[in-house]
């Protein structure tokens, strides 16, 4: 059915907030398996700047809308505004879903999710051993929870601008998963050449770049990556980042963000509409699209 002709009052809203928003496919992939599916739904991407974040909750309530997605930066400031957080999203400390359940904000985590359907086929390699994390802010923190709980990784070093954001993530995790072996690094410039050489698994968990910036790397030290190695760039947008590009020319494994990115949204949108998505032909279609 054509969308425009099936906007009515029946239309349930969903949306997405982040700032910036103009990188995210989360409208196009929503939209598409709406139509798919013929369900009376709308996906449409807010800008809201942080100092608008709870104002954006309550239009959300005025206005009824349905569900949301929560994406940079705001997966973590946003859970004191919302009436119940799964206990997933508890643990991680940041949500990425909501669901206006008659009046009350419920928050998930189905980063989570992306993330164990991502790095599932690289299992046996991950368990046990030691991972780099570039950043430490909602989706880094997704991403140890992960590692801890699914794939029982051994030390996680995590580099970031701002160090005491990753000395705040060491003690949540301490606290929340009895996890000691978190360990911080500066990542501007890069201090620790060594703890990267030696992790099976370097995951990039900032923005760094994203489109437009699409030039930008976090780490542009060549010598870090070797043929041993998993390299995962969580952006999507565009697929090879210029991160991936130096990890694969030094013979890593690169993994890109865009089944997290399904998957993650897979999950959301069964949260919201109770159906589940095609994730995999939803794949194929971002990948034509992004590539
Ligand atoms: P966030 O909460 O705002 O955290 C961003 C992190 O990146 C922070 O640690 C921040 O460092 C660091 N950072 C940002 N700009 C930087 C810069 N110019 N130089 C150095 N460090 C910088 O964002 P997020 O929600 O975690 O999202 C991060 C990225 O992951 C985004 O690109 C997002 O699209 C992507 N993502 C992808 C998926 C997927 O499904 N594929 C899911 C979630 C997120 P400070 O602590 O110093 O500020």
């Amino acid at each position: 059915m054509d969308i425009l002709t099936q906007i009515d009052h029946n239309t349930k809203l969903i949306g997405v907030i982040g700032h910036p928003i103009k990188h995210s496919f989360s409208p196009l992939m929503h939209n598409f398996e709406f139509r798919s599916k013929n369900l009376n739904y709308l996906y449409f991407p807010f800008d809201i700047p942080p100092s608008n974040l709870r104002e954006a909750l309550k239009a959300m309530l005025v206005l009824g809308i349905k569900g949301l997605n929560v994406t940079i930066p705001h997966k973590e400031k946003i859970i004191q505004y919302l009436d119940h957080v799964s206990d997933e999203a508890a643990s991680v400390g940041a949500v990425n879903t909501i669901v206006n359940e008659g009046g009350l904000l419920h928050g998930y985590n189905t980063d989570i999710y992306g993330i164990v359907e991502t790095l599932n086929p690289y299992k046996d390699e991950i368990y046990k051993n030691n991972v780099t994390i570039i950043g430490a802010g909602g989706s880094a923190r997704a991403v140890i929870y992960t590692l801890i709980r699914h794939f029982r990784v051994e030390k996680i070093h995590v580099l970031n601008r701002t160090i005491e954001k990753v000395e705040a993530l060491r003690d949540y995790f301490k606290d929340k998963m009895h996890f000691e072996n978190i360990f911080s690094d500066e990542l501007i410039p890069v201090d620790n050449i060594e703890n990267i050489k030696s992790s099976n698994l370097i995951i990039n968990t900032t923005p760094i770049g994203m489109y437009p910036n699409i030039s930008e790397t976090p780490i542009d030290i060549s010598e870090v990556f070797n043929s041993n190695q998993m390299v995962f760039d969580l952006i999507y947008n565009p697929l090879k980042t210029e991160f991936l590009k130096i990890a694969e020319a030094k013979g890593a494994t690169i993994i890109n963000g865009l089944r997290m990115f399904v998957e993650q949204g897979a999950k959301a949108f069964e949260l919201w509409t109770g159906e589940l998505m095609d994730s995999n032909k939803i794949y194929k279609e971002l990948q034509k699209r992004l590539g």
